[in-house]
């Protein structure tokens, strides 16, 4: 199967309309303080909202103290002090977790730190597929940032599925492809990467935003799987190692695991498996 057909079946299923988000100003970023949010740049202006702690937020520099904060169309201004304490970390059990057709996830794994990515994405923000944990959403912008300085623009189209909506695309695979295709391509609810927060599905324009294996022959394809080891993500499903992961070859399926860790993935040339087995 040299191409697949996975973005017409999403375009049929779920009415995808392509949106470009990211524009340059505000930074990836998000907080874990509390913070208080101000209508002007003064700390004698009236607060006008508080953040909890752990509220993942975009911003941007407005001077030297101060920063823009965004809550939906809204711009605060916040002492830039209050957005230095950077992204929760996940415990590293989270962030390494194993999932494949015989590890699974309970029905209820959702985890608590799921933000809206800030890079382009496929789908329109709101979607639960444009979410991911906040330290790999953190690490994806990264990624992004540094592709688009090469001259390399990466989409987002599928992170975070929850375990209903894997249980309907599942359902959708077996009802129109056979049970035998379906488990080559598409996990089993429960089974799915993407219900961690760390999985992502790239994609660019000229794949017209859909999933291909030519995707590894494109200037776009190319310089991800190159470079996605140094942001801390790994392709997860690699060619030749279809026996080993159980799924075909997916050169568009990036999982975060870290800096470390996909760093000697790449470097041994492991699945994650292989990683797995030889801890
Ligand atoms: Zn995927």
């Amino acid at each position: 199967m040299k191409s697949l057909r996975i973005f017409v079946i999403c375009l049929l299923l779920f009415q995808v309309s392509p949106v470009t988000a990211a524009s340059s100003s505000p930074q990836p970023g998000y907080t874990i303080k509390t913070t208080y949010l101000y209508g002007r740049a003064m700390q004698s202006s009236p607060i006008l909202k508080t953040l909890r702690t752990n509220v993942p937020v975009r911003y941007t520099t407005y001077n030297r103290s101060w920063s823009n904060v965004y809550i939906g169309n809204t711009k605060y201004f916040t002492p830039s002090a209050n957005l230095k304490a950077g992204i929760p970390k996940m415990p590293s059990a989270d962030r390494l977790r194993l999932v494949n057709k015989a590890n699974g996830l309970p029905s209820t794994y959702r985890s608590p730190q799921l933000v809206t990515l800030t890079i382009p994405t496929v789908y329109q923000k709101g979607s639960e597929r444009t979410l991911m944990t906040a330290e790999a959403a953190y690490a994806l912008a990264k990624l992004y940032y540094a592709g688009r300085k090469q001259g390399h623009t990466l989409y987002a189209l599928s992170a975070y599925r929850s375990y209903s909506t894997q249980k309907s695309l599942y359902a959708y695979y077996v009802n129109t492809r056979g049970v035998a295709y379906a488990s080559k391509y598409v996990a089993r609810p429960g089974h799915s990467e993407h219900q961690t927060g760390l999985a992502v599905d790239m994609t660019s324009q000229r794949m017209r935003l859909g999933l291909y294996e030519s995707f590894d022959r494109s200037p776009e394809g190319k310089w991800m799987l190159q470079n996605a080891h140094l942001y801390g993500f790994i392709v997860r499903y690699p060619k030749g190692k279809e026996k080993i992961t159980g799924y075909n070859y997916e050169p568009w399926h990036l999982r975060y695991v870290g800096v470390t860790e996909a760093t000697m993935m790449k470097q041994k040339n492991w699945a994650f498996e292989e990683w797995w087995s030889r801890r």
